[in-house]
């Protein structure tokens, strides 16, 4: 019998006043028990609505029946069939948009929490399994990738299982790309992304890091040093920022910034190697999930108050509902409708704070959204020692400028087709490199299939 719940098994968390000063997991997870009550809410739909809604179409009703039976590593290994990293999808994707807004459950109360036993099947895998991937047979022949964030990583992993020898360049001292310099530790533990990555170097992927294309070495020198094929997988990492006056001001981060000193250095650490200021009032100008993020690491550091500083209202805020809730319940406070106009500094070149105006909505622009103005009359300043710019990225323009015959749309992004092919023979690309700033499982999925052409070109030749 199925369980006929209208609600899902509750997660649970961490505490928001005992979160909001410690930088471990917000979310616990379920236990055996709370996961297989969960998947009996599944009705097995012969029609399988979800799938439609995953960018990877996972076989989601077959893997909830196997968590149901108690067959937790037959789940994973379903999982494991169509996403190389579970444990973060479970954790970061975005299930509310995609296979739970089409499961049946929701038509008549909540949807089958998808994403919650997706991460229970992987943490049951990762904590009860520790075999490590036995190295792939090899063809002799060389695939470079770039980017060890989640397109390149996926790229790499399924390359080298297809026989190639697969070598990653990674601009950064880490591997994971987004996963472990931006994503905060309380919403992915970094633990479970090394995890992966040691998984790849078991099947004998290598990842060379601190090199950076295009100013270390060139596309052109890796296929010279006899790679065969390239796959792109750069990300979109170049911040934006408004171009008001007082931008350059100390105490102003590009959330990239903030984050990476924060998450990948771990600033919050007695004797970390990177410095940041420990801010006591905060504003993040912006409303997606980057600011949500900068604004509960900024508290975990410590800051008396942080406010979300956007220019539309909340029903406008393209953050995730529940980061947004997360948010309020740690004490971040909400300025909405409100716009930046400049930040003002001291004598030192310190930030002291950050003129604004309220703005009211007007017609709809071309996005569908209607376009914020600015109200006559209503300028203030907010006192504030520090702000974090989150109002977008877009791609570094190094390799586009580096790569004869590599073309490039109006925003920076690597033109490439469905399958990944760029305007160069030999060259792939995929992820928020190609779409601008996306998600990591279309970063995922563009990994995949790009893998695949460049097996079936390489075969080819
Ligand atoms: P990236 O993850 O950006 O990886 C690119 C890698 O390439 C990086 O490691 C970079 O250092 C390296 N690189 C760049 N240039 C070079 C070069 N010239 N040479 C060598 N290496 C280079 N998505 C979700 O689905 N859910 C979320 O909750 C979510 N939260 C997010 C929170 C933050 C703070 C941010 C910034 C993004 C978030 N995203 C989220 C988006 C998601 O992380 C990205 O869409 C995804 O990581 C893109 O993967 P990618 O492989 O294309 O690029
Ligand atoms: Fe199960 Fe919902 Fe998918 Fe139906 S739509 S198979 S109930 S998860």
């Amino acid at each position: 019998m199925p369980n006929m719940a209208l609600k899902k098994n509750e997660m649970p968390v961490q505490p928001p006043q005992v979160r909001n000063r410690n930088f471990s997991e917000v979310a616990l997870g379920y236990t055996e028990e709370q996961a297989v009550d969960e998947a009996a809410r599944c009705l097995n739909c012969k029609n399988k609505p979800c799938v439609s809604g995953c960018p990877v179409a996972i076989d989601i009703p077959a893997f909830i029946g196997r968590i149901r039976e108690r067959d937790f590593e037959g789940a994973y290994q379903i999982l494991h069939q169509q996403s190389s990293l579970p444990a973060v999808c479970g954790r970061v994707c975005p299930q509310e948009t995609q296979c739970e807004s089409k499961c049946v459950r929701g038509i008549k109360g909540e949807p089958v929490a998808i994403g919650r036993l997706e991460r229970f099947a992987a943490d049951w895998h990762m904590s009860h399994c520790k075999e490590a991937p036995q190295p792939a047979a090899g063809n002799g022949r060389k695939v470079a990738v770039v980017g060890a964030g989640p397109s390149g990583l996926t790229c790499a992993g399924d390359l080298q299982k297809a026989g190639y020898a697969v070598t990653i360049f990674e601009a950064l001292h880490t591997a994971g790309g987004v996963l472990v310099y931006g994503i905060p530790e309380f919403r992915l533990p970094k633990a479970i992304v090394r995890q992966e990555i040691d998984n790849l170097k078991a099947l004998g992927v290598k990842i060379e890091t601190n090199v950076i294309i295009g100013r270390t070495i060139t596309i052109d020198d890796l296929f010279e040093d006899g790679f065969e094929a390239i796959f792109i997988g750069s990300g979109a990492g170049l911040p934006r920022f408004m171009n008001i006056p007082g931008e350059n001001l100390k105490g102003v981060y590009s959330a990239n910034e903030f984050l990476t000193r924060t998450n990948l250095m771990k600033a919050y650490e007695e004797g970390s190697p990177t410095p940041i200021q420990r801010a006591k009032k905060v504003a993040v100008v912006g409303g997606g999930n980057v600011a949500m993020d900068a604004a509960r690491c900024a508290k975990r550091l410590g800051a008396e108050e942080v406010h979300i500083v956007y220019r539309r209202s909340e029903k406008e805020m393209p953050a995730r509902l529940e980061e947004v809730e997360h948010a309020k319940e740690e004490g971040i406070l909400f300025d909405t409708l409100t716009n930046p106009t400049e930040i003002v500094g001291d004598d030192h070149k310190f930030v002291r704070g950050m003129k604004c105006v309220r703005m009211e909505l007007g017609e709809p622009d071309a996005s569908g959204r209607r376009r914020p103005v600015e109200k006559p009359g209503s300028a203030f300043v907010m006192d504030l020692d520090c702000v974090i710019m989150s109002i977008g990225t877009s791609p570094n323009p190094l390799i586009r400028n580096t790569t004869k015959g590599l073309d490039t749309n109006a925003h920076g992004c690597i033109i490439a087709r469905g399958d990944g092919l760029t305007s160069r023979e030999g060259i792939y690309a995929g992820g928020d490199a190609v779409t601008g700033a996306a998600t990591v499982i279309l970063a995922m999925g563009a990994g995949k299939t790009a893998a695949q052409a460049i097996d079936e070109y390489l075969r080819s030749l």
